[in-house]
């Protein structure tokens, strides 16, 4: 895969470019992730910030706590989110991808709190919580 990465909502008023290779991809089991996503995994695909550009103007934030969930105005779709304890970062969901393919996880964070009944069969690292530090050691 080669740069730039773009993506998008579902409707399209929404798109975002990144201009260099992702430094993080990875599943995210949280609870919170679940309910902000409607689905039983999160998946995210993490830039630096600074190397993203958006266009469109149906971007809409929802901030709890640290974490800045964004999403789309139209049409709903999960875009990214943001930490101000990782002010460098910004993870986008892996689906807004336009190549979601090509974005191959290589971690699972917050497997405690993962659904029984899912399986997902690889060989990767599991993290109980975070698979991204935080400089003041909590997580979300
Ligand atoms: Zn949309
Ligand atoms: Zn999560």
């Amino acid at each position: 895969m080669t740069a730039p990465f773009a993506g998008g909502c579902r409707c399209g008023a929404v798109r975002f470019e990144a201009s260099a290779e992702p430094h993080h991809v990875s599943y995210c089991h949280c609870g919170d992730c679940r309910r902000a996503s409607g689905a039983p995994v999160s998946a995210f695909v993490g830039f630096l910030v600074d190397q993203v550009a958006f266009t469109g103007k149906a971007l809409k934030m929802y901030e709890n706590g640290p974490v800045t969930r964004s999403f789309c105005g139209t049409c709903g779709s999960p875009i990214a989110y943001v930490d101000e304890r990782l002010e460098d970062d910004i993870y986008f969901m892996l689906g807004a991808m336009d190549a979601p393919a090509d974005f191959e996880p290589t971690q699972h964070a917050y497997v405690g709190e993962q659904l029984a009944f899912l399986h997902i069969s690889d060989d990767l690292p599991r993290h109980l919580k975070t698979s991204v530090k935080r400089p003041d050691g909590t997580a979300p």
